[in-house]
């Protein structure tokens, strides 16, 4: 499990460590984007939380995260993105899987580095590959270098909302970080540094806490 603020790269590192480890990667904002741009029930129902930076409620995203878990392809183990957000959230996980067959690597960075990031951050609307462009980039106009797509500006990454983000991320995260900080295979690393680096110190401590368990 990848827990940091947004734009802190844990994306970006539960790919790569989902494609090393070949388990999938469960990221709970991903399924919630992809059912708003479905215009699906869900989709509906979430669209203007996610939008205005706020979470969607505990119920719903605890149900998501139970069926994508029991599906099959997750029982060799899975990279989870963005689930627990919520104390309540994490307690639910612990009656989903053996509360010690986690392993919590919290990524920290620091709120302003955060704001850089995300003003720069975009997605191609083609590959859905995340990149990072020049300051005085638009917000939905310049071309993906890898396909020629349109790289987008996320809605919520705009700075307000991330301010938003940031802060929900404080208020209801934290708490989730202080219910796993205790345990033996909680690990936190810097994440304010070159995206491979911080693939390399996850990839060490991943080694030596499965050796662990
Ligand atoms: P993310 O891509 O992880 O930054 O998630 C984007 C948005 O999806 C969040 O700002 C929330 O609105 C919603 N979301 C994703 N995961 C959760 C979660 N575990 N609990 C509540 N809301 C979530």
């Amino acid at each position: 499990m990848l827990i940091g603020p947004p734009g802190s790269g844990k994306g970006t590192q539960a790919v790569r460590i989902a494609e090393r480890l070949s388990i999938p990667h469960i990221s709970t904002g991903d399924v919630l984007r992809a059912a708003v741009r479905a215009k699906s029930p869900l989709g509906r129902r979430v669209a203007d939380r996610i939008a205005a930076g706020a979470l969607v409620s505990d119920a719903l995203v605890t149900e998501l995260v139970r069926e994508r878990l029991a599906a099959g392809d997750a029982t060799r183990g899975f990279v989870l993105d963005g689930f627990p957000r919520t104390r309540l959230q994490a307690e639910a996980l612990d009656t989903m899987v053996l509360p010690s067959s986690l392993i919590v690597v919290l990524i920290e960075v620091a709120d302003e580095a955060i704001v850089r990031r995300l003003s720069t951050r975009r997605v191609c609307d083609a590959c859905a590959i995340t990149q990072s462009v020049s300051e005085d980039a638009s917000a939905d106009k310049e071309a993906c270098p890898y396909c020629g797509g349109t790289l987008i500006r996320r809605a919520d990454d705009d700075p307000e909302t991330v301010r938003r983000r940031l802060e929900t991320y404080a208020e209801e995260t934290g708490p989730v970080v202080e219910f796993y900080r205790g345990r033996p295979r909680f690990a936190s690393i810097d994440g304010l540094r070159h995206v491979d680096r911080v693939t390399a110190a996850l990839q060490a401590y991943l080694e030596t806490a499965r050796v662990r368990s």
